[in-house]
């Protein structure tokens, strides 16, 4: 069986399965072994009974010492139940219309128990456990893989069927890697990563198999970055003149600032002198440092410069905001903006693009929708793209193949520690604005719990009475309860951590009806990721106007989002929210010369949650909090946040495996090592390296490898 045979080729897997596997996205047999735990249960990691702590779960070897016995619940369920016991103690197991059981409990055999310990009455019990009888010599594996789940297809016939496949193709499983850099990073072969990432032998072999894995992400983006900027050093750009400014500086309503001069300024000399072909450069500023009017300089010299601009925001608000601004500003200086979102209509859509076809549309402003092949620039001068973290490197690659020779700026509100930046800008020239606008006062922040609610209500009443507007930002769209069993990282497997709590969260839909019955004067808007485009957009514009006074939604007003009239920045559930995320949010309010304010509400006892709120109290330079995060965090997570809006489908790079906080050194040793195989074998051609190329395949679009 090849690797690339379709998963019905594997025994277990019929056409009825072959669908449910698809909508996973597993076709294919690589596919499928590729396709990773998402956790294990540790049940290898026996306690002895009088040990095990109740309301957890636990693993116990425990012998059955009973005849299985039924009783008929209250509400008419059957319950089957039995003792069972170890040296330490005994305690009841129970099953609920599962007849089968007698057959499978005698007493006197021993089972390994894998469940949650919690009191039934008066004694002390296990309700449906996982089970596995212990035959003596055969030794029962130590972890067990939980697979992300599909309606119809659960984590035990994911597993018997990987187990299947891997039985058949563990030898077809040939390394791409370059052999003498395996061994130089004492690194396990891919085919005993992959049978040990499903089914780990030990702690040892899981460790080993996930730092291969790791390896393979941060080579094969260090391959593609070392490819992006290979290409990028060799084209020229557009030419770009320095234009007159003067209109432009006349039709803004404030004046920059020393550090928005200073980065208008090497964009500028970039695009024109071009010492390095096409400009790539990140801007980096703080939420609030006035970003995007720096970008509209550059653009300014682009369009005057006879090109096209393309603007690229990671949400169709945030593209809707920038189009709303950059027509403010642009609409007397006789520049035509245009936006185009995925939701578009087809009529205008078809006038956008050949508006920008014949070069009448001067800029461009959307989603990755603008990634479109449709959409056709009659001369691409520059690109712009804001809050690069969620484009990554994948998108920006794509963008330049499309037209090679146009600028690159992008943003971003997520400074970054330096062996991030590696990873992430590697091809790009930093610019940094440290500075606020004048003007500008700290947004305070307080943590409070739920007994804090009813004076809440009085503040947020003050606020609005002030003539300010409020923002609550809830995790949830709808309420749900939080199931225990959380998806652990690779790392709180390896070191044992288990501090996931389960909290009741809030959800906009919640919220939203308290405050209405609250404030039934005010009107109260909601916005989140599954309402319509045009309808976020009427919110958006009530609340920018003035007439919504609270807004309650999701973090889709995470990114950018700008009404600088907003004071007050409430968050449901903050402990749920990764420092970024919440330093965005605050980020949201404190736009204008008014006080505002930033209340998380939290009545999270974990460590961690807690300290994430302490130093959101007391730390409010967005570089510190960035660090901090991406420590507390790791890299995953940091990039993926829980943000429901588009760019989640959009194909960031999303390190899974790799943690580039702790491995530093690796991660540098890992980039030098990619930039000198690339700048020795550019096409990667070389007999040794051809793996290579489809190695770093699922990480690209096809377009930018063959672009050389
Ligand atoms: P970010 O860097 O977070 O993208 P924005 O570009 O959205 O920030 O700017 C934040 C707010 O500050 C906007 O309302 C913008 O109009 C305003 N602003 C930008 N530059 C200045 C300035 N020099 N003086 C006063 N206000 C400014
Ligand atoms: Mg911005």
């Amino acid at each position: 069986m090849e690797l690339s045979a379709s998963v019905t080729k594997i025994s277990g897997v019929g056409e009825e399965r072959a669908k449910k596997m698809q909508k996973l996205g597993i076709e294919t047999v690589r596919d499928l072994l590729f396709f990773f735990p998402r956790t294990y249960e540790v049940r290898g990691d026996v306690t002895a009974v009088a040990n095990a702590p109740v309301g957890s779960t636990v693993s116990l070897v425990m012998k059955v010492g009973t005849d299985v016995t039924f009783s008929k619940t209250k509400n008419g369920r059957v319950m089957y139940s039995f003792r069972a016991y170890d040296e330490s103690g005994s305690i009841f197991v129970i099953f609920f219309q599962s007849p089968y059981v007698k057959q499978i409990f005698r007493q006197g055999m021993t089972f390994r128990f894998y469940g949650k310990l919690s009191w039934f009455g008066k004694t002390l019990a296990m309700t449906s456990p996982k089970y596995e009888p212990l035959i003596p010599g055969i030794p029962l594996p130590y972890y067990h893989p939980v697979y992300p789940l599909t309606a119809g297809l659960n984590s035990k016939t994911i597993s018997s069927i990987v187990h299947n496949a891997l039985d058949t193709v563990q030898n077809q499983i040939t390394d791409p890697l370059p052999e003498d850099i395996r061994l130089s990073y004492r690194l396990p072969t891919l085919a005993y990563a992959v049978k040990n990432a499903h089914f780990p032998l030990d702690r040892d072999a899981l460790s080993m198999a996930v730092r291969r894995l790791a390896f393979d992400e941060l080579f094969a983006f260090a391959l593609l970055i070392a490819k992006v900027s290979e290409m990028q050093r060799q084209k020229a750009g557009v030419r770009i003149e320095k234009p007159d400014f003067a209109p432009l500086d006349a039709a803004l309503p404030f004046s920059l600032t020393d550090g928005q001069k200073n980065a208008i300024n090497e964009i500028l000399s970039d695009m024109t002198e071009q010492k390095n072909g096409a400009m790539s450069r990140i801007l980096i500023g703080d939420v609030g440092s006035g970003k995007t009017v720096c970008a509209l300089y550059a653009a300014y010299a682009a369009i005057r410069s006879g090109t096209q601009v393309a603007f690229m925001a990671p949400t169709e608000i945030l593209a809707s905001q920038h189009f709303a601004a950059v027509q403010k500003i642009f609409k007397d200086l006789k520049i035509n903006a245009a936006l185009l979102l995925g939701s578009t209509k087809k009529s205008e859509r078809t006038k956008i693009l050949s508006g920008v076809k014949s070069g009448d549309i001067h800029i461009l402003i959307g989603t990755h929708a603008l990634l479109n092949d449709e959409v056709e620039f009659q001369k691409l001068g520059l690109l712009i793209t804001d809050e690069q973290h969620r484009f990554g490197i994948k998108q920006r690659a794509n963008l330049k193949s499309k037209n090679e020779s146009a600028h690159v700026l992008v943003m971003s509100a997520t400074p970054i520690p330096r062996s991030l930046a590696l990873a992430l800008y590697g091809d790009l020239n930093v610019s940094r604005i440290f500075e606020m606008p004048k003007g500008r006062q700290r947004v305070d922040t307080y943590v409070i719990d739920e007994s804090y609610r009813e004076r809440l209500f009085g503040f947020i009443d003050k606020q609005i009475k002030l003539g300010g507007q409020c923002y609550v930002v809830c995790p949830g769209i709808i309420d749900e309860e939080n199931e225990e069993e959380e998806s652990r990282s690779f790392d709180d497997i390896l070191s044992q951590r288990t501090d996931a709590i389960a909290t009741k969260t809030k959800s906009v839909t919640s919220q939203s009806e308290e405050l209405k019955t609250v404030f039934p004067n005010y009107k109260i808007g909601i916005l989140h990721g599954k309402m319509k485009p045009a309808e976020k957009e009427a919110v958006m514009e009530e609340f920018r106007n003035g007439s919504i006074k609270i807004l309650v939604s999701t973090t889709v007003v995470e990114v950018g989002v700008d009404n600088p009239n907003a004071t007050l920045m409430i968050v449901e559930n903050a402990d749920r929210f990764g420092l970024s995320q919440l330093h965005q949010l605050r980020g949201r309010v404190g736009r204008d010369d008014k006080k505002s304010y930033c209340i998380l509400i939290s009545d999270a006892k974990t460590e961690n949650g807690t300290e994430r709120l302490n130093i959101m109290k007391s730390v409010y330079d967005g570089f510190m909090i960035a660090e901090k995060d991406l420590i507390m965090r790791g890299p995953g997570d940091f990039f993926s946040s829980n943000q429901e809006d588009s760019f989640k489908q959009s194909g960031e790079f999303h390190f899974r495996f790799a943690s580039a906080e702790r491995d530093e050194k690796f991660m540098e040793s890992v980039f030098a090592t990619a930039k000198s195989l690339i700048a020795a074998d550019p096409q990667l051609k070389e007999p040794s390296h051809l793996a290579l190329q489809s190695y770093i395949l699922p990480y690209v679009d096809t377009n930018i490898t063959t672009i050389s």
